[in-house]
């Protein structure tokens, strides 16, 4: 359902179903993870064969901005899966957050329209 389709009590409704959701969401983490290959210094390793290189890898390198700060880091195989959720969360949070404000706007959109 579009918001503007929306009765006042509806809006309220759903706004009380994304505090709900906002409470229940657990850690979270800005940023994203992608996958990185390497090759070493080793002499004669097999990342830099000739005919059928295997570069080592994948590592997992987490990329993240905040309040203007960007920060790279590697997550440990163990911690992907933690990691993996506190990034959905955080995802969810943001989703939730801007659902929140513009269920907000409609609302004061409606209540001008009706004082009119
Ligand atoms: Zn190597």
């Amino acid at each position: 359902m579009m918001i503007s389709d929306m009765t006042t009590a509806q809006i309220e409704h759903r706004i009380a179903q994304v505090k709900q959701q906002l409470t229940r969401l657990g850690a979270m983490h800005p940023g994203s993870l992608s996958e990185q290959y390497n090759v070493c210094g080793k002499p004669g390793c097999r990342c830099k064969d000739l005919k059928n290189p295997q570069k080592h890898g994948p590592y997992h390198q987490l990329s993240f901005t905040w309040r203007g700060q960007g920060g790279t880091r590697f997550v440990r195989a163990e911690r992907l899966a933690e990691m993996r959720q506190k990034l959905a969360n955080y995802k969810r949070f943001r989703e939730l957050s801007e659902e929140w404000v513009d269920l907000t706007l409609e609302l004061e959109q409606v209540e001008r329209e009706r004082s009119r």
